[in-house]
């Protein structure tokens, strides 16, 4: 059986855009411009917007600068939920800033991306993932790798 394809968070990212590309989701402030990510419907957080604005979806850059980055090695405790009985598998966790945005996003490397493959500067774009499998759904999120690929 096929398994459904749903996305961790509702609402936070597109698989394919007007270009087909895939690309996290927003909001940006009417009234002073300003980007939200993870998406704030509810009200402008600006401490300086002038107010009255409108917050409208819109997709992020699609690529960013690596500001930081790590790995996780170690299973981390609960509440994290992962299972005992299967191997851990470190992942890499890329601190991405988006400067048209003026934001740092966070996200994990692409499978196969590690430490050893980004350097702070780099130029990265964001790509769709699978963050998780079970029997009836594939849960998607979005992930980093370098532009061009790994060397
Ligand atoms: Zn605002």
């Amino acid at each position: 059986m096929e398994r459904t394809r749903t996305p961790v968070v509702q609402g936070w990212f597109t698989e394919a855009d007007a270009e087909g590309g895939f690309r996290l989701l927003g909001t940006r402030c009417s009234a002073c411009t300003a980007v939200f990510f993870p998406r704030e419907d509810a009200h402008c957080r600006n401490p300086h917007c002038p107010g009255g604005g409108e917050l409208a979806e819109v997709p992020l850059s699609p690529r960013g600068r690596v500001w930081s980055y790590t790995d996780g090695r170690y299973r981390p405790p609960a509440p994290y939920v992962s299972d005992p009985a299967v191997p851990w598998d470190p992942y890499t966790l890329v601190a991405v800033e988006l400067e048209a945005e003026g934001m740092v996003v966070l996200g994990q490397g692409a499978p196969g991306v590690t430490v050893a493959d980004l350097a702070v500067g780099m130029e990265v774009e964001v790509v769709g993932g699978v963050l998780h499998e079970d029997a009836t759904t594939t849960w998607l999120t979005w992930q980093f790798k370098p532009v061009g690929g790994v060397a």
